[in-house]
């Protein structure tokens, strides 16, 4: 049985958006009564009234459905975008050492290289969306066709230039707000770098965890370099001091990791 995705009500008539694709009961089928993520091209041009230039948190011009503010909400779809991505992160990351896996043939290596890959991938993309959450947008994690076709080709062993990037997270806003958004961007890489400071001080337990720690430093590199669309160029619009920073910290990880290594 299919159940409306805001209220989880049981639908013997469900009624499909044509904006999102979701299917909701008789309440909440318009797109202002479900939040509607595809309205975003639309509502995308126009600034609302209530929006205010002072004001630091961008108001909706319709009141969210209380379910989904300030909180944490994955939709089925949402949820499998994730996944599939998952695995493909996992896989090239497995194919980009393969060299090693198949030279040393150890398991803490392959443990090591998903553990670093998979936590680097999701951890990024849910503080997209959580810092979005925060300042009251609307974000959800979702693939595209060609970015999935793309990552996919990188599968392939021994390519000389893998592009990681089957998905970004979509944020519902009516206004492109710098400091907002240099936040929520800004959040992803700093992830990584936290995590590839944990994994140098894990490694000390095994040493292979050196690995996940390299797979963090990459992510975050490639996040953060400022070419359009990347994170990188939403944090240089917003502050380019904590741009220079966060490419600094990443810089002196990576050398730090092959001065341990
Ligand atoms: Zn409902
Ligand atoms: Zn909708
Ligand atoms: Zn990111």
């Amino acid at each position: 049985m299919i159940k409306c995705e805001v209220c989880g009500k049981e639908l013997i008539i469900p009624y499909k958006c044509k904006y999102c694709g979701g299917y909701f009961c008789v309440e909440h089928h318009l797109p202002e009564k479900h939040n509607c993520p595809g309205l975003v091209r639309g509502k995308w041009k126009y600034e609302p009234i209530q929006y205010r230039e002072k004001s630091f948190i961008i108001k909706p011009s319709f009141k969210p459905q209380s379910i989904y503010r300030k909180k944490l909400y994955f939709s089925r779809r949402e949820i499998v975008n994730l996944l599939i991505s998952i695995f493909l992160v996992g896989a090239i990351y497995i194919s980009n050492y393969l060299f090693l896996i198949i030279s040393y043939n150890r398991i803490a290596l392959i443990l090591s290289i998903l553990i670093g890959s998979i936590l680097a991938f999701i951890l990024h993309e849910l503080a997209h969306k959580f810092i979005a959450i925060n300042y009251g947008l609307r974000a959800e994690y979702t693939t595209s066709k060609m970015g999935i076709l793309l990552t996919a080709i990188s599968i392939i062993p021994f390519l000389p230039i893998r592009i990681i990037a089957p998905g970004y997270v979509k944020i519902i806003s009516y206004k492109y707000d710098k400091s907002i958004y240099g936040r929520i961007a800004l959040a992803g890489p700093l992830t990584n770098i936290i995590l590839a400071i944990l994994f140098i001080l894990l490694s000390k337990i095994h040493h292979s965890l050196m690995l996940a720690s390299l797979i963090n430093i990459d992510i975050a590199f490639f996040n953060i370099m400022p070419f359009p669309i990347l994170d990188g160029s939403h944090i240089i619009k917003w502050n380019i001091k904590i741009w220079i920073l966060a490419m600094i910290s990443t810089l002196l990880l990576w050398f730090l990791c092959h001065i341990i290594t």
